[in-house]
């Protein structure tokens, strides 16, 4: 009897142990759930407000311990936030794909358009049909230069129709639209692949063009482009799938975990019911034995019996435990995979960021940079009423240095300028390439009677450049018109008023600065 009692308490104290490291298998589970919604949480963050919020409330209720059930719709909710957010991005992008479809069927119906521009529309219409993309990166750009783009075409269509010979109008129509698209592509600086296509069309745009090649210009920046939004949208999918997967893997498996759970509960209950019966049916039988020997019996036999259901107990438990490993392993699996891909995801959307705000050309901020700064400078203006001053810089003459000595001198001389202006600068002022050969600079906290002072510095520090072209010295000059916001302006009037005082200082004989309250 001795040695099987022994063993009899063996047994249990070893199902009381299988029962702990369940326990403890299912509070490691929480953690790496909990874990894994952080993690997911900060790869998400600033995605989608809804979705980050989503992911927030699952993370207090994984921190809280909740129990898994409970969990269940807060997952399904928040894979749900993932489509929306997905889809919405697609509708904004299904306009601008609606607006230049419009534009290049406009064209398309044009009669004697050159074999080349149509096969080119031909291969823009049938991209611009493919599935949205997911990025919004591009599309002002691409709204301007759609907008131009109908300009153009306006344009011909006008002259087509009205008398032959109205050369003078022509001529200025064009060069408005070449000036715009000079200023466009340079706000837009490209990825690095499609630099060399775009150095092309800004060097075509330097001579005059017709109004058919201006709109082959537009439709070829249009083409590159939409490869771009293509290629970003390929690496923001591709992403989106892969959060997705995770996240349904981890619905799985803690519905599987839910179900093994409940199946587990389920036959535990039996065992410990039928180990309940064994030991009623010891007692009972201790009661009817007639004799020591088959007391005995009975005994060695019904505890016999309960040591075998508390094994199949434990072998349940121990079988669960492994089943829910593998299954926590699946999802560690799946959540290191998707760490990387964000990482990827990321570096991506951070180069198109970078690129898109800087200029290709002098490496320095972009207009679009500039209007952006702008507009916050403004702001602290209203906030803390401190002075605000814009000046503009246009390089004098800047026409016959690429007439004399070539559009790459003349495209070197902009860099050096504009890293001169740049250095010449205090920190806490900003400049711009704003279009061609003009740079445009913030002075925060600056009254306007104190720049006469920083402008003619920078003036004197343009003109002491030694430049020379065909071995020949010249010497560069440049113009500035500067105002101060007032608290009648809006930032577009100040900005006009800077322009005036240039215009003044070209018009008095350049290489000056002129202010204008
Ligand atoms: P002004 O003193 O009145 O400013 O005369 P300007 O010749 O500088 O002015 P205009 O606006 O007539 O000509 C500007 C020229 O700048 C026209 C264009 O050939 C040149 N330009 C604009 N952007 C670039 C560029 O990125 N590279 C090069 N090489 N030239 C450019
Ligand atoms: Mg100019
Ligand atoms: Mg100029």
């Amino acid at each position: 009897m001795q040695p099987l009692r022994d063993d009899l308490k063996q047994q249990l104290a070893n199902a009381i142990k299988a029962r702990k490291t369940l326990e403890d298998a299912y509070e490691s589970q929480f953690k790496i759930l909990a874990q894994f919604v952080a993690r997911l949480s900060l790869v998400c963050k600033g995605t989608d407000l809804e979705l980050d919020n989503r992911l927030a409330k699952l993370r207090t209720e994984l921190t809280k311990g909740t129990d898994l059930q409970k969990l269940l719709p807060f997952i399904t909710d928040t894979s749900q936030s993932l489509q929306l957010f997905d889809s919405k991005q697609q509708r904004e992008i299904k306009e601008i794909q609606q607006q230049m479809n419009q534009a290049g069927k406009l064209l398309q119906q044009q009669k004697g358009l050159p074999d080349q521009l149509r096969r080119e529309l031909r291969l823009l219409l049938s991209k611009v049909a493919e599935p949205p993309s997911t990025v919004q990166a591009f599309l002002p750009h691409l709204t301007n230069l759609t907008n131009l783009y109908q300009t153009a075409l306006h344009s011909k269509q006008q002259l087509d129709s009205s008398a032959q010979g109205d050369d003078v109008r022509y001529g200025h129509i064009c060069r408005q639209i070449s000036v715009e698209l000079t200023n466009l592509l340079s706000e837009l600086a490209f990825a690095e692949k499609s630099a060399p296509q775009i150095a092309v069309i800004r060097q075509s745009l330097l001579d005059t063009l017709s109004i058919e090649a201006l709109l082959d210009a537009c439709l070829q920046t249009i083409t590159i482009i939409v490869a771009s939004i293509n290629e970003e949208r390929l690496s923001a999918e591709h992403f989106l799938l892969k959060l997705n997967d995770a996240l349904s893997s981890v619905q799985d498996a803690v519905s599987l975990s839910l179900k093994n759970t409940d199946q587990l509960h389920f036959k535990l209950d039996k065992l410990n019911q039928q180990i309940e019966q064994q030991i009623d049916q010891l007692g009972q039988s201790t009661k009817s034995a007639t004799s020591l020997e088959q007391l005995k019996e009975l005994v060695t036999q019904r505890l016999g019996n309960i040591s075998d259901t508390l094994k199949t107990k434990e072998q349940l438990e121990t079988q669960e435990r492994q089943a829910m490993l593998t299954t926590l392993q699946g999802m560690e699996l799946r959540l290191k995979e998707l760490e990387s891909e964000a990482q990827t995801f990321k570096t991506k959307l951070a180069e198109q960021n970078f690129r898109s705000l800087q200029d290709a050309l002098t490496e320095i901020p972009n207009r679009a940079a500039f209007d952006e700064r702008l507009a916050l400078e403004v702001k602290r203006w209203q906030r803390h009423q401190k002075p605000l001053c814009i000046a503009l810089a246009d390089v004098d003459n800047f026409k016959r240095i690429n007439d004399n000595y070539g559009h790459s001198a003349g495209d070197k001389t902009l860099k050096v300028i504009a890293r001169a202006l740049q250095k010449g600068l205090r920190e806490t002022d900003f400049i711009a390439r704003y279009g061609g050969e003009e740079f445009v600079i913030l002075f925060p906290e600056t009254a306007l009677e104190e720049l006469t002072a920083p402008l003619n510095k920078l003036r004197e520090k343009i003109k002491s450049i030694v430049f020379t072209f065909k071995n020949q010295k010249v010497p560069i000059t440049i113009s500035f018109g500067a105002s101060q916001l007032t608290a009648e302006d809006t930032s577009r009037q100040v900005f006009d008023r800077a322009d005036e005082a240039l215009y003044e200082a070209k018009k008095a004989g350049r290489d000056r600065v002129i202010l204008k309250t």
